[in-house]
Parts: C-alpha cells; sequence; structure tokens
C-alpha cells in the first residue's frame, strides 16, 4: 500500500485506491485530517445521535518511534432508537462475553502453561460439555450413523496423498519428526525415511482422510450405502496468536465431524435428510432463529466437471429451498473440492454464528481411488459429503454460553446432574 499518510494532497474527499476499494480524506477545521472508508458528514456538528465509547493510546502509523495520539472511539445513529438499541446490544454482548463467564461459572480456562488457543475444561463444564455430546451421540445413532474413533497424529502421506499440505499447511503445527533410530528394524519407516530425514508426523487439523482410509480397508457393496460415519475428532489448526478468541477460535477443538459416503443417485435425498437432521439438532439445543448459505463454484481453479458441480450444486439448491427458510447465494464461495451449504444461527440478541456446513466433496474420492460395487456389477466412485453440525463442540459451546447468558436450560445445566438422559428429546 502507498504510504498514504505522508501524502501532502490529502482534502477532504479526495480519493485514493486501496487494494480494489477505495478510501477518503476527512477534513475537520484546520488541524485534522483522517483517512477512513466513510461515509462522512459535512461536520461532526451534524451528529444528534452519538455516544463517546473510550479512549485509547495509539502511535502514530502503529510505531513506537513515532509519538502517541489520542484515539477516541464513538459510534453515530440516524436516530435515537437505533443509538439505544446499538449501545443495549454492546452491553448485553458485555455481559455474555463466554470468556468471562466461563471463569465466572467455573466452566473452563486457558492455561498459559498449556498454550494459546487450548482450552480445558473444568468439572461444571464437563457436564454441560458430557450433557451436549451425550444427546448428540443419541440423535445420531437413531439417524443411522456409525461411530469410528481415529488417532490426533499421522504420518505426512496421508496429509499428501489428500492435498492438506499442498492448500492447507498453514493452517497446520510444524510436523514432529521421528527419526531412523527410532524405528524397530523392519518397521516402515515410511518414504521420508528414504530420504535421510526421518518420518515426519503430523496433528491432524480434519478427520475427513481417516475416515476414507476406513471405507478403503475392503471392498464396500452398493447395498452399504449411504454409509455414515461420526466421530468427536480432535484437530489442531495453527491460528495466529492474533486471531485466537476465547472458545470461538482455538487451535485444538474437537469437531462433531460425520463424513457420508453415497451414490450419486442417492445425492439429493441424502442432503434433504441430513439438512433436517442438522436444523433439528440445532433446535434442539436452543437456536432457532436460521438462513441459509449456498456457495457455488469458484472462478479461478476447482476440481470436478461442470456437470459434476452443476448437479451437486442443483442438489443443494433444491434442498436449501424446501426448508422454508431465508436462502443468500456466495457465489464462487464454494471450496474448489465442491458446493456447500452453510447454516447460519442468529442469537439470542440478533447476532449471526456460522454453525453447520454441509460440503459436496468431488476431490477426495477421487484422489483416494475409492470405489463401491454397483448393483450392475461395476465399480464406480462414490460421492462424498463432509458435515459438521456444532461445528466444534467447543465453540458451540462458547456459542451456547452468550445464547443464554450462562443460564442452561435444564436439560444441560451443570445442576442437572444429566436429567435429560431420560428423555429422547429435551424439553
Ligand atoms: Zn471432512
Amino acid at each position: 500500500m502507498e504510504d498514504l499518510a505522508n501524502r501532502p494532497d490529502a482534502e477532504a474527499s479526495a480519493e485514493a485506491d486501496v487494494s480494489g476499494g477505495s478510501i477518503s480524506f476527512y477534513r475537520n477545521g484546520e488541524g485534522f485530517v483522517d483517512m477512513c472508508r466513510g461515509p462522512h458528514v459535512p461536520s461532526t456538528g451534524r451528529l444528534g445521535h452519538f455516544a463517546l465509547q473510550r479512549v485509547a493510546g495509539a502511535y502514530f502509523r502503529g510505531s513506537e518511534q513515532n509519538p502517541m495520539l489520542q484515539r477516541i472511539y464513538g459510534t453515530a445513529w440516524l436516530d435515537k432508537v437505533g443509538l439505544e438499541a446499538h449501545l443495549h446490544r454492546l452491553e448485553e454482548a458485555e455481559r455474555r462475553d463466554h470468556r468471562r463467564l466461563g471463569a465466572e461459572l467455573d466452566l473452563f480456562s486457558f492455561p498459559d502453561e498449556v498454550g494459546s488457543g487450548l482450552a480445558v475444561f473444568h468439572p461444571k463444564g464437563g457436564i454441560v460439555r458430557r450433557l451436549m455430546e451425550d444427546y448428540s451421540r443419541r440423535r445420531h445413532e437413531e439417524a443411522g450413523y456409525e461411530f469410528v474413533y481415529t488417532p490426533h497424529i499421522t504420518k505426512a502421506n496421508l496429509f499428501e496423498t489428500s492435498g492438506h499440505l499442498d492448500w492447507f499447511a498453514e493452517g497446520m503445527f510444524p510436523p514432529m519428526v521421528l527419526h531412523d533410530h527410532d524405528h524397530a528394524p523392519g518397521e516402515d519407516a515410511g518414504q521420508d525415511a528414504s530420504q535421510g530425514e526421518g518420518t515426519r508426523y503430523y496433528l491432524k487439523p480434519m478427520n475427513c482422510p481417516f475416515h476414507i482410509l476406513i471405507f478403503r480397508s475392503r471392498q464396500r457393496s452398493y447395498r452399504e450405502l449411504p454409509l455414515r460415519m461420526f466421530e468427536f475428532g480432535s484437530v489442531y489448526r495453527y491460528e495466529r496468536s492474533g486471531v485466537v478468541h476465547g472458545l470461538t477460535r482455538v487451535r485444538g477443538m474437537t469437531q462433531d465431524d460425520a463424513h457420508i459416503f453415497t451414490t450419486k443417485e442417492n445425492m439429493g435425498d441424502e442432503l434433504a435428510s441430513l439438512l433436517s437432521f442438522v436444523l433439528d439438532l440445532l433446535r434442539d439445543y436452543g437456536l432457532d432463529d436460521f438462513y441459509l448459505e449456498l456457495s457455488t463454484k469458484p472462478e479461478a481453479k476447482a476440481v470436478g466437471s461442470d456437470e459434476e458441480w452443476d448437479e451437486a450444486t442443483e442438489a443443494l439448491r433444491v434442498v436449501a429451498e424446501s426448508m422454508d427458510l431465508e436462502l443468500v447465494m456466495d457465489p464462487g464461495g464454494g471450496a474448489f473440492y465442491g458446493p456447500k451449504i452453510s447454516v447460519q444461527a442468529r442469537d439470542a440478541i440478533g447476532r449471526t454464528w456460522q454453525m453447520s456446513t454441509i460440503q459436496v466433496d468431488f476431490q477426495l474420492p477421487a484422489r483416494f481411488e475409492l470405489e463401491y460395487v454397483g448393483s450392475d456389477g461395476a465399480r464406480h466412485r462414490p460421492i462424498m459429503i463432509h458435515r459438521a453440525l456444532f461445528g466444534s463442540v467447543e465453540r458451540f459451546f462458547g456459542v451456547l454460553v452468550e445464547h443464554y447468558a450462562g443460564a442452561f436450560p435444564a436439560w444441560l445445566a451443570p445442576g442437572s446432574g444429566g436429567g435429560a438422559a431420560g428423555c429422547r428429546r429435551p424439553p
């Protein structure tokens, strides 16, 4: 970016191009020139409904070599009602902040000794979490899911085949290297050993490739499909410390992860029952204000033929439209390996959280050469659907703490001691 702060010609509403968008300059009186996105009013005197919120020190242009300036935060609204509603929302958000409530209610903490973004759940938080998970397990069992378990680490080969090391490496923790002498004689040291560098192991950032190996462990028949695998799978992702935030942005999380292998013919039906299942379960936990977002083929690069994309996108669209919910299009927002629906939920104070995603994948079944034997006796490639419902248990926990302001419904409350065990659905 051009060094805009040094531009001598800063004028009110002068415009400069900044990475595709535009910013402009605002001048108030003689001494004050500000650079911002706007929109601007001719004078701060025109601001009828505003509140000053806080002051902070900020170094000029972010460098501590420069003088300290005073930054004043405020908010301005068209009318009194808008301003008051906004201030109330801020107050509510503060009151409900799950990081504060987590400590006050003795639910969880982030010990320095463990590291940024790595939560430990205390006994009271443990009760809530167990009730959340138990209910989810029961519903998944009833919906025909089979439970699987996979390790937290794997040799690099797996994520080379899956492509994660090509396109997700920045989101992964660095590898652990096991040197040759760590292996017993004759033990398979993996591909890397031949290069004399030892074997690299990675903490898994996703569970998908493990579930694929389970699918591939023996010959599959069309009679076994759809095959729905479910795991509370712990994954680790390297998030920059600046973006780690309470339970909602962490480095270690447990996904309620499912992978469904289906025939292409059955894909539409499977997506329909899947989306109903997802929405029903979210409603059971007390979220009931949703809209859906449909992300389509990215412009730049995408695997799979146009026909495959059209077919999958159309199947998702039909399913999304049948749900009687607002549907927002996200053109080009799909992953390169397939289109997706995401479920956006509004909480008790109107904030939107992206919850579940349902993702069709053409890429991984091809990379791992997955096959099943069809009713015609020939080999076919299954379609894979990725689905996380909570997203992660940690994040969902954080969202529920804020949604309920710490006052969980009886069936989820730490004092209940598992009161929901007897009933299928929470009240
Ligand atoms: Zn997956």
